[in-house]
C-alpha cells in the first residue's frame, strides 16, 4: 500500500489495520466540518460543466476507468484486501461486480435520464406537447460501509456522477483506502477535477458531509441510516438508505437438498458472512430437517480460514473489530437459551481477527441470533412444520431486505415469494439478484428507504421538470376570462360528453 503509518497516529488521524494480520496498512485524517464544506464549495463550483457534457461523454469516462481497472486489478483487489482482511476470491467478486456496474451504467444511463413525452391528459391542455426532464440534483454525498468498499461505497458514486452530479464519498473510516484508490483512477480516467472528492474520517464527518449536500446516499447500520435520516431532515435534503438485514432461507421438504445445503453455507460464509444481503437464518420443513442439518454441517466443517491466495481459504477476516463481540454474543445468547453449536462457536486463532464458521440448531425467535444482524459467519437452522410456519417466522422480523425460498415446485415458489416481506425474493439461488443491475435493490421495513440499481437507482440523483409547449396556441383558451354562463354551459357538456359515460 501507498499510505503507510510511519509514525504514531495523531488524534486527528485514523489507523487502517489489515484485520487478517492485525498490521498498520495506512492512516487518514479525520476531515473536520470546515474541510467538507470547502470540498463541497469546490464540488459545486465543478458541477455545471461536468453536467453539460452529456450523459454520453461522461459515460466515456467510466468505460476508460473500467480500463484502468483492468490494467490495476491487482493493485485494485490487494487494496481491498489489505483493508478488509477478505480472501482473495472474495476481493475478487468485488472486483468483477464493480467492473460489470460501469458498464452497465455506461450503457443504460442514456435511456434513463431520455426525456419523455406524456400524452396530454385532460382535454383542457389539448395540443400541448409535454415532456419531462431529468436534471441533476446538484451534489450527492455518498457514505458508504466497510464490508465491500469498491462496491457499496465507491459503487453508489457511478450512477451518482453519470446523471451529472459532483459527488463527494466518506468512505468508512475502516476501510477508506479503496475509495481513495478510486479517486486516483478516476483522475486517471480523465474526470475534472473536483467533481468527485474523497472525505476522511468517522461519523463526524459523516454527518457534515449530511449537512452540505442536495442528496445522501447512506449504505450502513439501521441505527446510524436513521441518524443520518434525522439530520437530513433538518434541511429537507431527500435521503436513500440501504441498511442492514436478517434475510431468511426458506428450505420446503421438495428442494434439491444438496443444491439448498451448498447455497447456505455458500451464500452465509462468504465475504466472511459480512454481507447485508447474506443467508442469516435458515427454516427447514421438518421431514428434510435432519438431512439438510447433516449435509450442512459436512460442507461448513471443511472450510477452510484465512485471507490467502486464490484457492487456499473460503472464509476470510472478521473486518470490523468489534463484530467480534457481537457476532460470539449471538452465540453465547443462543447456547444459554438451548441452542447447539456443531461447528466452531469461537473466535479463531489470530493473529489477525477470525470467527470460526459456525452452525447452530435448536433455535427459535427467544435468541439474538435469529432476531438481530449477526454479520458473521454464522448459520442458524430452525425447524419448521411447513411451509405458511416458515413464511410467518421469515416475515417475523424488523428487516426485510431480502430472502430466498428453495423448491423444486417453481409456481409455488413464486407464490410464496409474494408473501415475503422483502424488497426481494431469489427461488433456489441467494444474493443473485444484486448482480440484475436493471431490477430494483433495496428494503423493507427498517432496512431501508428507496432502492439502488435500474431506473430509480439512477433517477433518485435527478429532479423532475416538467416542460410544457403550446405551439398552437389560441388567443384566449375555452376556460379564461371573462367567465360567462355559456362559458360555464359549454365546458359543462364538454365534461360531460367526454366523462358523463364512466370510466
Ligand atoms: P455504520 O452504520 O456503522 O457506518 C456506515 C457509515 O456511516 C460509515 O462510513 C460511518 O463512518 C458513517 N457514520 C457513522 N455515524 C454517522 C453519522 N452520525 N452521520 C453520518 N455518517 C455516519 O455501518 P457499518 O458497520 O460500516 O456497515 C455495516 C452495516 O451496513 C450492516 O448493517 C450492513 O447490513 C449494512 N449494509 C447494507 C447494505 C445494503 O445494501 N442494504 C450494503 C452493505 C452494508
Amino acid at each position: 500500500m501507498s499510505v503507510v503509518a510511519e509514525r504514531p497516529v495523531a488524534a486527528s488521524e485514523i489507523a487502517v489495520e489489515n484485520p487478517a494480520t492485525g498490521e498498520v496498512v495506512g492512516t487518514i485524517p479525520v476531515m473536520s466540518a470546515q474541510e467538507v464544506a470547502e470540498a463541497a464549495k469546490r464540488a459545486r463550483a465543478a458541477q455545471p460543466a461536468w453536467a453539460a457534457i452529456g450523459v454520453k461523454a461522461r459515460g466515456e469516462v467510466f468505460k476508460r476507468a473500467q480500463q484502468w481497472l483492468f490494467q490495476n486489478e491487482d493493485r485494485m483487489v490487494d487494496c481491498i484486501r489489505s483493508e478488509t482482511g477478505k480472501t482473495t476470491e472474495d476481493a475478487n467478486l468485488e472486483f468483477a461486480i464493480a467492473v460489470q456496474a460501469f458498464s452497465f451504467w455506461a450503457k443504460n444511463a442514456p435511456k434513463y435520464l431520455a426525456d419523455e413525452k406524456v400524452r396530454a391528459s385532460s382535454p383542457l391542455i389539448l395540443g400541448r406537447s409535454i415532456r419531462v426532464r431529468y436534471a441533476p440534483v446538484g451534489l450527492v454525498g455518498v457514505i458508504g460501509p466497510w464490508n465491500y468498499p469498491l462496491v457499496n461505497a465507491f459503487g453508489d458514486c457511478v450512477p451518482a456522477l453519470m446523471a451529472g452530479n459532483s459527488v463527494i464519498l466518506k468512505p468508512s473510516e475502516v476501510t477508506p483506502l479503496t475509495g481513495l484508490l478510486a479517486a486516483d483512477m478516476m483522475k486517471a480516467a480523465g474526470l475534472p477535477d473536483d467533481v468527485f472528492q474523497v472525505v476522511t474520517g468517522a461519523g463526524e464527518t459523516g454527518s457534515a458531509l449530511v449537512d452540505e449536500v442536495d442528496f445522501v446516499m447512506f449504505t450502513g447500520s439501521t441505527r446510524t441510516g436513521k441518524k443520518v435520516m434525522q439530520r437530513a431532515a433538518e434541511s429537507l435534503t431527500p435521503v436513500s438508505l440501504e441498511l442492514g438485514g436478517k434475510d431468511p432461507m426458506i428450505v420446503l421438504k421438495d428442494a434439491d437438498l444438496e443444491r439448498a445445503a451448498n447455497g447456505a453455507v455458500f451464500y452465509s460464509m462468504n465475504n466472511g458472512g459480512q454481507v447485508c444481503i447474506s443467508v442469516e437464518r435458515v427454516y427447514v420443513e421438518e421431514p428434510v430437517y435432519d438431512e439438510f442439518v447433516s449435509k450442512v454441517v459436512g460442507k461448513v466443517g471443511q472450510l477452510r480460514q484465512g485471507s490467502g491466495a486464490v484457492g487456499t481459504t473460503e472464509v476470510g477476516a472478521v473486518t470490523f473489530t468489534p463484530q467480534v463481540d457481537i457476532i460470539k454474543g449471538h452465540v453465547d445468547d443462543a447456547v444459554s437459551k438451548g441452542a447447539k453449536a456443531l461447528t466452531g462457536g469461537e473466535a479463531g486463532e489470530g493473529p489477525g481477527q477470525f470467527f470460526k464458521p459456525t452452525v447452530l440448531v435448536d433455535v427459535d425467535h427467544s435468541m439474538s441470533c435469529m432476531t438481530e444482524e449477526t454479520f458473521g459467519p454464522t448459520l442458524p437452522i430452525m425447524k419448521v412444520k411447513d411451509a405458511d410456519e416458515a413464511v410467518k417466522m421469515a416475515n417475523d422480523s424488523i428487516y426485510g431486505l431480502q430472502s430466498s425460498i428453495w423448491t423444486k415446485d417453481i409456481g409455488k415458489g413464486q407464490e410464496l415469494a409474494e408473501r415475503m416481506e422483502s424488497g426481494a425474493c431469489c427461488i433456489n439461488d441467494a444474493m443473485l439478484n444484486y448482480g440484475a443491475f436493471g431490477a430494483p435493490m433495496g428494503g423493507w421495513k427498517e432496512s431501508g428507504v428507496g432502492s439502488r440499481h435500474g431506473a430509480g437507482g439512477i433517477r433518485k440523483y435527478t429532479k423532475t421538470q416538467t416542460i410544457m409547449a403550446n405551439r398552437f396556441a389560441m388567443k384566449r383558451d375555452l376556460f379564461m376570462f371573462p367567465y360567462s354562463s355559456k362559458q360555464a354551459e359549454r365546458l359543462g357538456k364538454m365534461l360531460k360528453m367526454i366523462y358523463g359515460r364512466g370510466a
